[in-house]
């Protein structure tokens, strides 16, 4: 048996990565962690974290507003951009200083540099050039932003940069329609901003339940946002107080940003995965099996750098899964089904299970949808016009919930408790003798009554 420098290396100290080297650290392995930028990764330092916190931000505007219909004046409001961003960048290094401490506290050993491999054993250190041997590595780099090649690209911003803008523009336009650019859409609108949202497709949110993603077009235009569908960017061209982007349908947009929201890829390149012969799948996401483990039986990888499902506690729940399997001789493998999750649109979507259309082709008939869509308490009085729909789907005779969506305020917090009665198994039956709390928004999804039946709507 070989002696190595630790028993883990760990590349990437994100939520996986953290999670996965505290734990292994815990039961006694030496173990260490590289890392090229501020712990606590995409989530803590440049996602979700930042995000929520601007939308924070962006909602107290919307009440400022809305709080004259429950009689309150507010004079000379104003909102000032730089205010929230050091504010946010202050938590954001106090966060990423926990992450630190929690590895040292474990006695990790934490470089703060690149690690690539040499071999299946070995990483070397970028800023050092120090060779580490290890009996197992852990790949959890996460996945960076990406954008097409158009000419002019360079002029465009992506997710990483939109945290730390120098001011915000006048008018913003953001090219996609996902989590990102449906997000910072309304992020922007709220402080502000005319904002534009360019999609090629024709609805927002692919992939979603059409109903979501029909809820979703009215909440972005109840907050201003002026929606295009079908047109993809050909070229951005700077001018002298902006850019125009011009469309392959021949339109252009003139603005003083463009964010491109089209995705993100996973980071392994120039990892050196050839050295050590992890193999990759088209996208560059690391190819592993249901325990994380990569073709060469000495490297796994947790998180978004396996593209399974992108979401922090995904990638958590993997790295645990990874400890269990590798070094408590418990195989675990995390099941990637029924797992709640939200969209920070203004309001927010909750979603957990299936979709209309999925539950179609898994159940065929057999299954029932029940819907509601209604103008909550609270946005009377505020003289807002927007609707909350909720969607729940049942399955087979005993009517097993299958899938729950809700477009609404607090709908974020609501769907996790709701994604434990779907992770549960229980039937709509359970939901029926489920006394309401009133007055609430949530008290729908217990009185909910069949949509008309299995008339599946398409959204392109
Ligand atoms: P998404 O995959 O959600 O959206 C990418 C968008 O870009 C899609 O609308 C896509 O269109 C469009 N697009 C792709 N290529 C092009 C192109 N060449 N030209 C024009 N448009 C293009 O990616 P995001 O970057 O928004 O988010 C990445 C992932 O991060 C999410 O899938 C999610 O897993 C995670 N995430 C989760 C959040 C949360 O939990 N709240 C928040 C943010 C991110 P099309 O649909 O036609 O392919």
């Amino acid at each position: 048996m070989p002696e190595y420098d630790y028993d883990l290396f760990v590349i990437g100290a994100g939520s996986g990565g953290v999670r996965s080297g505290r734990l292994a650290a815990q039961l006694g392995k030496r173990v260490a962690v590289a890392e090229e930028s501020k712990p606590g990764g995409t989530c803590v330092v440049r996602g979700c974290v930042p995000k929520k916190f601007m939308v924070y931000g962006a909602d107290y505007g919307a009440a400022i507003a809305e709080a004259k219909g429950y009689g309150w004046t507010v004079k000379d409001a104003s909102f000032d951009w730089p205010t929230l961003r050091d504010a946010i960048q202050d938590e954001v290094n106090r966060l990423s200083g926990i992450y630190s401490n929690i590895l040292e506290k474990n006695a990790v050993t934490l470089y703060r540099e690149r690690a690539e491999f040499v071999d299946k054993h070995t990483v070397r250190l970028s800023e050092t050039g120090r060779e580490v041997t290890a009996e197992t590595i852990l790949i959890a780099v996460g996945g960076r932003p990406w954008m097409p090649e158009i000419p002019g690209a360079e002029h465009a911003i992506m997710s990483d940069d939109a945290f730390l803008l120098g001011e915000l523009p006048e008018k913003a336009l953001i090219i996609g329609g996902g989590y990102i650019a449906c997000e910072f859409a309304g992020i922007y609108a709220g402080m502000g901003v005319q904002v534009t949202q360019a999609y090629r497709g024709g609805g927002l949110l692919n992939g979603f339940d059409a109903d979501v993603r029909e809820a979703v077009l009215e909440v972005q235009r109840n907050n201003g946002i002026d929606v295009r569908f079908s047109v993809s960017p050909k070229e951005i061209k700077k001018t002298s107080g902006g850019y125009i982007v011009t469309f392959d349908d021949g339109s252009k947009i003139g603005t003083d940003l463009v964010f491109m929201a089209t995705g993100r890829k996973p980071y392994t390149a120039a990892l050196g995965l050839e050295n050590a012969g992890v193999k990759t799948d088209d996208k560059g996401a690391i190819i592993v099996d249901k325990y994380s483990k990569s073709n060469i039986n000495n490297i796994y990888a947790v998180g978004d750098v396996t593209n399974r499902v992108n979401l922090t506690p995904v990638a958590i729940r993997e790295g645990a899964c990874f400890v269990e399997t590798v070094y408590k001789d418990n195989k675990t493998a995390f099941d990637h089904t029924e797992i709640a999750s939200a969209v920070f649109t203004r309001p927010p979507v909750g979603t957990v299970g299936v979709t209309e259309v999925e539950a179609r082709e898994k159940y065929g008939d057999d299954f029932i949808v029940y819907s509601t869509s209604f103008r909550p308490m609270k946005n009377v009085l505020a003289g807002k016009p927007q609707k909350c729909m909720m969607k729940l789907l049942t399955h087979g005779k005993k009517e097993t919930v299958i899938g729950i969506h809700i477009v609404g305020d607090d709908s974020a917090e609501i769907i996790q408790a709701l994604g434990i009665c779907v992770k549960a198994g229980l039937t709509k039956a359970d939901f029926d003798r489920t006394c309401a709390v009133h007055p609430t928004l949530a008290e729908e999804i217990v009185t909910l009554k069949p949509k008309e039946l299995n008339k599946t709507t398409v959204v392109s």
